[in-house]
């Protein structure tokens, strides 16, 4: 691919002039002020962002991680890993019973996204309202804030065939007469490379790296990357967050490189991500009175199987999820056994050879039929059963973060019926064989063999392979205090110029993949607090 083809608008925008500080490149401490301190540039803070510098504020975003650009993006594993992700693609829950994707970057996990977008499903919003009490945001509230999303990040039906990992979903779903459909996608002219876990080397992926914080930046925001906030400083006496301390990082963005930096703001947007900013609160040991900080922490667990096709799919060419079955969302009740949605992940060779069972010969001899070879995933609804209760974010001695999830009875219940779904469907697509990611499986040659083999393995945390990239919850929306850690417009219960927007506001897990939901409920809340402080400004 020629880089000369491919216009990166970032670096051009740097090269007229945005206010963008790398905190690896500072040589001495620094001490600034803002109207709006915006803390992480993901899905939550790249909105906030382009919202709070269009009304006109003075705007400075501080992010942990590197300003990497579409030239940057060379559609390799190893390179991307260590640059663009929590803890090089490595973070895991405390007992290590689930691998948690979550980006680290200017963009945040949008970056490295698969780029499938649903809106927040109808039976959560309503689920929310009656438990939470959070009447503002019904369906027909919250209609006008998808839409807009929608329209701002090209997010639309995708028409283009789905690539042949995608199309063994389909074909599993159709033989047994589960419903399923196509997934709507944020993309504006995708080259269907099916890189993007890597970043997207054409900037069709219409992350906040692309959108919203350019436009910021265009609107003189500042961003300070590489810097690492490390605690919040509150005024008992007003209630008021009075500064914010971090340390500046090396070009690794992993050490801190000595230097520090000081942050004053009239208002404070956390969006460091559902472990980030949790994490940060119980750093400052700014708690909330009921004790919910950093608790009902979900991640929709993931459950894999994988088959062998007998036809070549080359599961890491073409748009990564563009299929999916809620069928088994809707078989029980809400607060029941866990219902799951299906889809597809792209498979990579350095994230499929640490994913999949085994090691040495035997691992070999699966990667070597890489080509044929499908994943599909069950992403388990979690944080409705009344013994769903999710994880609890706490802090290492070095004060990083770490999720302790429990992997309870509930959720390994989950696993076992989605490995059982999901085998029989990929034999009904055709599959030679089926294996679930679990260390003691052997791959099965038919239906009834796999149903056999699934029944006998045993449910423990490192033997079955679980995943995660949707962190949500840990400083949830509620009517009041008691319920929740913030108002339904993100505003911190005791700390009045806080504002959470990212995915650690919502109750529960989303039941679906989470950006459409953290993108509108962040839209809403920042033009709310746009006028409150413009009002405050007057
Ligand atoms: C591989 C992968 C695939 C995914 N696929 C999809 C998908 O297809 N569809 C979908 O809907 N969702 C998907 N997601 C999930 C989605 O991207 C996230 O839910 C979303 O980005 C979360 O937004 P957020 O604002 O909560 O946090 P993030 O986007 O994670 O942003 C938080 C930012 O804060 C920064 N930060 C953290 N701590 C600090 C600190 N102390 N100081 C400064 N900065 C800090 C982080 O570096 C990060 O950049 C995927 C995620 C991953 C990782």
């Amino acid at each position: 691919m020629s880089d000369e083809k491919i216009p990166d608008p970032l670096r051009a925008g740097l090269a007229q002039g945005w206010k963008v500080f790398d905190g690896a490149k500072q040589v001495q401490d620094l001490e600034w002020r803002a109207d709006v301190l915006i803390i992480g540039s993901g899905a939550g803070g790249g909105i906030a962002a382009e919202r709070l510098a269009l009304a006109g504020l003075d705007v400075l975003i501080i992010e942990e991680g590197g300003f990497y650009t579409s030239s940057d993006f060379r559609l390799r594993e190893d390179k991307a890993y260590p640059e663009l992700y929590q803890e090089s693609a490595g973070r895991q829950t405390l007992d290590k019973g689930i691998s948690i994707l979550q980006g680290k970057a200017v963009g945040g996990g949008t970056v490295v996204n698969w780029t499938s977008c649903f809106r927040t499903p109808p039976d959560t919003l309503r689920w929310w309202q009656e438990r939470y009490g959070l009447t503002g945001l019904s369906r027909e509230a919250m209609r006008p804030w998808f839409e807009k999303a929608e329209q701002r990040l090209g997010i639309m039906d995708w028409d283009v065939t789905p690539n042949g990992n995608n199309l063994v979903l389909e074909r599993g779903c159709q033989a047994l007469g589960y419903r399923h459909a196509r997934i709507r996608r944020n993309v504006r002219g995708c080259w269907n490379l099916g890189y993007c876990g890597m970043g997207c080397p054409t900037n069709a992926k219409q992350s906040m790296l692309v959108t919203c914080i350019p436009e910021a930046l265009k609107r003189g925001a500042r961003l300070l990357t590489r810097a690492r906030l490390e605690r919040l400083q509150a005024d008992q006496g007003t209630g008021r967050i009075v500064k914010a301390h971090g340390a500046l990082l090396e070009a690794d963005g992993l050490r801190a490189n000595g230097r520090r930096f000081t942050i004053s703001a009239r208002h404070i947007v956390l969006a460091a991500g559902a472990i980030g900013s949790p994490a940060l609160m119980l750093r400052s040991g700014l708690l909330d009175p009921a004790g919910l900080t950093g608790k009902r922490t979900f991640l929709h667990p993931v459950a894999l199987s994988a088959a062998i096709m007998p036809e070549k799919i080359e599961p890491y060419n073409g748009a990564p999820q563009t299929v999916y079955s809620d069928h088994f969302m809707h078989t029980q009740s809400l607060d029941g056994p866990l219902g799951f949605k299906l889809e597809v992940p792209p498979i990579h060779p350095l994230l499929a050879s640490v994913t999949f069972p085994g090691f040495g010969s035997e691992q070999l001899q699966l990667l070597q039929q890489f080509p044929h070879l499908h994943a599909t995933l069950a992403l388990l609804r979690d944080g409705f059963h009344p013994d769903s209760e999710g994880g609890e974010v706490k802090l290492r001695d070095d004060g990083g973060p770490v999720l302790d999830y429990p992997l309870g009875d509930v959720i390994w219940d989950g696993v076992y019926r989605s490995w059982m779904v999901m085998a029989e469907m990929q034999f009904a697509a055709g599959a030679s064989q089926v294996m679930p990611l679990h260390e003691r499986a052997e791959p099965a040659t038919s239906w009834k063999q796999a149903k056999a083999m699934i029944a006998d393995l045993p449910l423990q945390p490192l033997m079955a392979k679980l995943m995660s990239a949707h962190v949500m919850g840990g400083m949830a929306m509620g009517d009041d205090p008691t319920r929740g850690v913030v108002d339904d417009y993100g505003r911190h219960w005791q700390w009045r110029n806080l504002t959470v927007l990212d995915g650690s506001v919502f109750p529960t897990s989303v039941g679906a993949n989470p950006q459409l939901s953290i993108y509108a409920f962040a839209w809403r809340a920042a033009e709310k607090l746009a006028d409150i402080l413009r009002r405050e400004a007057g």
